[in-house]
């Protein structure tokens, strides 16, 4: 794609003042969410002319096998709302596209969508899912950290985006929302490419702003969050359920994950934001005009003031610029840690580690180098070589056994919590 080809098309996308829409919702029935969307996109002024003849793809956050009551993917109803809305706007085809994590197959792609609920949700409804694996790359020259992307198809392909997230806490970018969730618009393991391109979580996070930026102004775009129930503790894939009650529309997704972050109380800290905010994507500070409550809805009425944060929160703090805030991050990092326990071997954590530093080891071997290995059910079995681990938490994410867990150092826990 040329920088001619690069047109803005969505001019809201970047605009500071671009308005969130934010509704209470407490419930998964599907009836009040179309309601609800209805309702936000009008106080959004979101597709006021509607979708006629338009081509629109839905990106799900729909990022491994994982059931909708895990909270790791968006929930069905949601999606279901959302292609029936999109339909009540005449869009002429709607596509459903994800690349989760791992190989970007058919049969993965299969696999992911029958078991987060998708396969049944479209079923009677006028939308697809997507099953071609093939990606071009695109050029966005105005990125200020990376300028070429590799992208899935269909979503070059579009001439809307509707960005479907699920709001979660993300062990290496704190939150998972709207500008997260675009990174699955990168074909499976090229992902992890990208990690070992940007390890310095700076760079990553403003490759992810690029990214995003990228998406959402050259085409239309709306972003829309799943915060019924969002993922606490250990996200995006290894935390808990925790209702939160919400659900959020927006043109602008740095708009729209500011205001998520204010919901679970983490705002500050994720530095996709405050790298938008100093863009000037993203307000500073939240005036009346930025967040459009339904029924009154407010972040801070909405707000769940002890959601668990992610067990790498803070250690951010000692990342600069300069030699002993790089010691001292190196020092204070929490860790990949296996369980060996609940470890089944499946070698699904080596295949995905950009920095290649796990290496599937017979037992015996491993017990060697991690004496817990030797409580390890299977023969074959992980073990990280951590001088070179880049700490990107692929393997945390990715385990489909919740078997990679994250050790603090104990001075970083005493001062950071
Ligand atoms: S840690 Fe998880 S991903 Fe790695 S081999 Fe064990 S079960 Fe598989
Ligand atoms: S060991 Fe885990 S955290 Fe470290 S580089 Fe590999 S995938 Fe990333």
């Amino acid at each position: 794609m040329s920088k001619e080809e690069n047109k803005i098309l969505n001019e809201a996308a970047l605009l500071p003042d671009t308005p969130v829409a934010l509704a209470a919702c407490d419930t998964y029935d599907e009836e009040r969410i179309f309601s609800l969307l209805v309702r936000c996109a009008e106080a959004a002024s979101v597709f006021p002319s509607g979708l006629a003849g338009k081509k629109v793809v839905i990106k799900p956050n729909f990022v491994m096998k994982r059931e909708p009551d895990a909270a790791a993917t968006v929930h069905p109803a949601v999606l279901r709302a959302t292609i029936r809305w999109l339909s009540s706007l005449g869009a002429e085809k709607i596509i459903v596209a994800e690349s989760p994590g791992g190989p970007y197959t058919a049969a993965r792609l299969r696999g992911v969508y029958t078991a987060c609920g998708a396969t049944d949700a479209c079923s009677g409804l006028d939308a697809a899912l997507n099953y071609d694996v093939g990606y071009s790359e695109a050029h966005y020259p105005e990125g200020q950290r990376a300028r070429v992307f590799d992208v899935i198809n269909p979503i070059l392909e579009a001439d809307v985006v509707v960005d479907l997230c699920k709001l979660k806490t993300h062990t290496l970018t704190q939150l998972s929302g709207a500008i997260k969730n675009l990174f699955g618009v990168i074909p499976g393991i090229v992902k992890f490419e990208m990690h070992s391109r940007y390890p310095d979580y700076n760079d990553f996070s403003a490759m992810l702003n690029d990214l995003c930026a990228f998406i959402c102004s050259t085409r239309e775009f709306v972003a829309i969050t799943d915060a019924i129930v969002g993922m606490e503790g250990n996200g995006p894939t290894g935390g808990s359920p925790r209702k939160i009650g919400a659900l959020l529309m927006s043109q602008n997704p740095f708009a729209s994950d500011a205001v998520a972050a204010r919901l679970i109380g983490i705002e500050g800290s994720v530095i996709m934001i405050e790298d938008a905010k100093s863009r000037g994507y993203c307000y500073t500070e939240p005036k009346l005009q930025h967040i459009v409550g339904i029924d009154g809805a407010t972040p801070d009425a909405l707000r769940v003031p002890d959601f668990a944060k992610p067990e790498t929160r803070g250690n951010f703090i000692f990342k600069a610029d300069n030699i002993i805030g790089r010691e001292l991050y190196g020092w204070f990092r929490p860790r990949p840690l296996i369980n060996y326990t609940a470890c089944l071997g499946c070698g699904e954590c080596a295949a995905s580690c950009p920095a290649k530093t796990i290496v599937m080891m017979e037992k015996d071997k491993a017990q060697k180098r991690e004496k817990s290995a030797k409580h390890a059910r299977p023969q074959k079995i992980p073990v990280i070589f951590r001088d070179k681990c880049i700490n990107c938490f692929c393997c945390q994410e990715l385990c489909p056994h919740r078997a990679v867990k994250i050790k603090k150092n104990p001075l970083s826990r005493l001062l950071i919590g």
